[in-house]
């Protein structure tokens, strides 16, 4: 390697810069999410990106891959042990909490867009920083709200362009839950041998996971494993069954897994994923995945409260966007390209172009541009309807030129009138735009 090259910082391992072209795709989630957002009564919050790593622990759980083998911990300055989230949920309910918003009529309806952090192994859609949105309802049992929250994770996805598909188990309450392990422990303690490795020492600590390792031999034993469904509680069985009708009465595309467990302790109840149908090797993506997680507030110092909630995440969602053509439009482009020639008229331009931005006008520029060629080039791309031109011969006669872009028709105009006229113009345009579009 070349001196120069060693010389480079680059990219940390398992980070991704988003560049301004797949900007397009992140812009239109963001636009669809607020939109779901406003729809369904969700308000938008935003929470440190560090916590105590404590609150993790106790909520994520500590046998979790998440939290014992990929969170990024430390010690700060003063001496406390924090960590990057891997996930928002837990700090959505610490927040929740120190706030005082159960004393706010329940549910309370929250989202967030940020990124999480997990040290797990970078490949294709896994990223050490990833981003992802998510919807929290805190303060209802109500299996109605569990049935809105995998249908907004599934329409969000869906208008996105995706083909995606849900599926849906229910984990149970703790104690029904505590039940179901004791059995499954039981029948994997009789075919251990065929377990792998990972589910081995998974075994005593995590053996819900043993149900969903990736592992050929491990998903054979798992098909033939016992059901959590047949160890739910009556009350248990009606909320899960009630979910499943709601979903009925819903146009949605979901069918049962009992091997959806999720790989979070806080998990109760109605778990879900959510999987991208459209790859040929016929390997399904999780884009996402949710659940109830009736125990979390109360482990965090919180009186009793359900809530159910889920998390998208959105790089794979491009991803899948991008493979699947979704057409993407360029923006807006703009009304007005400001546009300059010689050294008097770019001081004047430059003045100019903030008069008209400062006035609401959508304008756009290319100020470090010197040749008409290039600007005029730089105009059409940015789709502007009028260029104004500024030169020598303007500036001496204290006028500019109006070009109309698409006719490419030129006007001489009084530069003092300059505002008036482009009004006058764009008045013009839009009514023979609305005419057309009669
Ligand atoms: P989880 O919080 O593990 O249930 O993950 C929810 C969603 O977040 C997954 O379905 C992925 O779309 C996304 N996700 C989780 N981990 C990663 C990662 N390391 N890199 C990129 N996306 C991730």
């Amino acid at each position: 390697m070349s001196k120069k090259k060693k010389n480079r910082i680059q990219l940390v391992k398992g980070m991704k810069d988003i560049l301004p072209d797949e900007q397009l795709y992140w812009n239109i989630i963001r636009k669809k999410i607020d939109n779901f957002a406003r729809n369904y009564g969700f308000f938008r919050i935003d929470t440190p990106i560090v916590e105590f790593t404590n609150l993790f622990k106790r909520t994520v759980g500590e046998d979790t891959d998440v939290v014992s083998k990929e969170m990024y911990s430390f010690v700060s300055q003063g001496g406390d042990k924090l960590s990057l989230r891997p996930e928002n949920t837990a700090s959505i309910v610490r927040s929740y909490i120190e706030h005082g918003m159960l004393n706010l009529p329940q549910p309370v309806k929250l989202f967030y867009v940020g990124p999480q952090f997990r040290h797990d192994n970078p490949q294709a859609g896994r990223y050490r920083q990833f981003w992802q949105f998510g919807f929290e309802a805190i303060g209802d049992n109500d299996p109605i709200i569990d049935a809105q929250l995998i249908a907004i994770s599934y329409y969000l996805l869906k208008e996105l362009g995706l083909d995606i598909e849900v599926q849906v188990n229910s984990v149970g309450d703790v104690n029904s839950r505590n039940e179901y392990i004791k059995v499954l422990k039981k029948y994997y303690q009789d075919n251990k041998k065929f377990l792998c490795k990972d589910c081995n020492l998974r075994f005593n600590k995590n053996t819900l996971r043993l149900l969903d390792c990736k592992n050929k031999k491990c998903q054979e034993l798992g098909n033939d494993a016992p059901q959590m469904v047949d160890y739910l509680s009556e009350e248990g069985k009606e909320h899960f069954m009630s979910v499943l009708e709601y979903l009925d009465e819903l146009d949605i595309k979901y069918t049962l897994n009992p091997k959806i467990v999720r790989g979070l302790d806080y998990y109760t109840r109605t778990a879900w994923e959510i999987f991208d149908c459209s790859s040929k090797d016929g390997k399904l993506n999780a884009l996402g995945g949710g659940g109830r997680y009736d125990d979390l507030v109360e482990s965090l110092g919180g009186r009793p409260t359900p809530a159910v909630g889920f998390a998208v995440g959105i790089e794979r969602v491009v991803m899948k966007m991008q493979e699947a053509k979704v057409p993407v439009s360029k923006g807006r482009g703009c009304d007005i390209y400001v546009a300059q020639l010689g050294v008097e008229a770019r001081k004047k331009s430059i003045r100019l172009f903030e008069e008209l931005r400062a006035n609401g006008f959508s304008v756009s520029e290319n100020m470090s541009k010197k040749g008409l060629k290039d600007q005029l080039e730089s105009a059409d791309k940015k789709r502007a309807k009028y260029t104004l031109i500024m030169g020598q011969k303007e500036i001496s006669d204290d006028t500019i030129l109006i070009r109309d872009m698409e006719s490419g028709v030129q006007e001489i105009v009084d530069y003092k009138k300059i505002k008036m006229e482009i009004k006058k113009r764009l008045d013009k345009h839009l009514a023979k735009n609305l005419k057309l579009k009669k």
